[in-house]
């Protein structure tokens, strides 16, 4: 007998910002919580979010230090934001704006092993709850993603500002969110843990929150029901992600929002509008290997699109003019080893992904 004790470690789990404050004008609270990690403070916003905030910070017993405004999460802004660091000396990071520029703030945050508060401005993504930063390139394009150690520290989900981001954005956290449950169902397979089957469930219940709620909610902002529907798309969409883990990961429906990135046509439509049209691509994909189910959702996917806003092909994606060239250039970028959509349980081959691309709207097949 060994003396040797062997430990079988789980992966760890980043399931929750370790405390979430929601409500409207919740966010005149935000610098006395952030006055447990000391008296400087470094926020790291876009240009809308420093100035829709600005006013939360003017009377303070916190020093507060503000980076330039930043648009995108690239090598070139946190390199200038490790600068800042080094100089200031901050005792916590504030992350206030869209997912990119949450995903900055984090995961400077994370290299610096900072405390970091999120505050979402738009419900267009769960950027604010997830243990996950999405890098590009200067040139707009996904680069790779970074796995954080945890969720953030504390995370302000302010209504009152989310109401005031242009509804398109909610439209898009829409698209987003119901992801999940096309892509973790896909993911997770016949997993019988019990966190998995939890997150794959909750992502279910979302799915049919975001049916039932969103037309309803995206008519009336800042409503009871607008609330529910930002709650579904800022924080239960993150906690899917926390409790599924690895289990419930990005699939052929981000794969092709990434591949995407690289067309500099779409640049000006938002992250969760492409994962929508994405969700569509993979449920035909689903179809070629005989999937019935796959045709009814994606019939049902269309009919909720249309009532809210969402693209459901190239044309709606501003893609009308795109070449072969370019679907084909997309179509192996999709394809790539590294890439998400080889987690669908069949194999993929870019022909396939193109005539998936071209073919979202097709009809339901005639049953005899
Ligand atoms: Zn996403």
């Amino acid at each position: 007998m060994s003396d040797t004790i062997v430990v079988e470690a789980l992966p760890i789990l980043a399931i929750a910002p370790a405390q979430l404050l929601r409500g409207n004008g919740i966010l005149s609270q935000l610098p006395q919580y952030l006055l447990r990690y000391g008296h400087k403070a470094l926020v790291i916003a876009g240009e809308n979010a420093n100035r829709v905030t600005a006013s939360y910070f003017e009377t303070t017993d916190l020093e507060i230090i503000h980076a330039p405004a930043i648009a995108d999460c690239t090598d070139a802004n946190l390199a200038m934001l490790r600068q800042i660091i080094d100089q200031e000396k901050p005792n916590v990071i504030v992350g206030i704006g869209g997912g990119k520029v949450l995903d900055t703030a984090k995961l400077i945050a994370y290299q610096s092993k900072l405390p970091i508060a999120t505050v979402p401005t738009t419900g267009a993504t769960c950027a604010a709850w997830t243990a996950l930063s999405n890098v590009y390139g200067a040139d707009g394009a996904f680069a790779y993603d970074v796995t954080l150690n945890r969720c953030p520290d504390l995370m302000f989900v302010d209504y009152d500002v989310i109401a005031s981001a242009p509804k398109r954005t909610l439209v898009s956290g829409i698209g987003d969110a119901i992801a999940k449950w096309y892509e973790s169902s896909v993911s997770s397979g016949s997993s019988d843990k019990t966190m998995v089957i939890a997150a794959v469930q909750e992502a279910r219940i979302l799915r049919d929150i975001l049916f039932q709620k969103s037309a309803d909610a995206i008519a009336n902002p800042n409503s009871p029901v607008w609330r529910e529907v930002v709650d579904a798309t800022v924080c239960l969409a993150g906690a899917i992600g926390g409790i599924g883990g690895a289990s419930c990961r990005t699939v052929a429906a981000h794969a092709v929002h990434n591949a995407l990135t690289h067309l500099h046509q779409t640049h000006g439509t938002l992250h969760g509008e492409k994962v929508a049209y994405g969700i569509l691509v993979q449920l035909r994909l689903e179809e070629f290997q005989g999937n019935q189910l796959a045709t009814s959702s994606r019939h049902q996917l269309l009919k909720f699109y249309q009532e809210i806003g969402l693209p459901t092909s190239l044309a709606d994606l501003g893609l009308s003019q795109v070449t072969l060239a370019e679907l084909e250039q997309i179509s192996a970028i999709a394809c790539q080893l590294n890439s998400d959509i080889h987690r669908l349980p069949f194999s993929v081959s870019p022909s396939q992904v193109l005539a998936a691309m071209v073919s979202t709207t097709s009809p339901m097949p005639v049953t005899v």
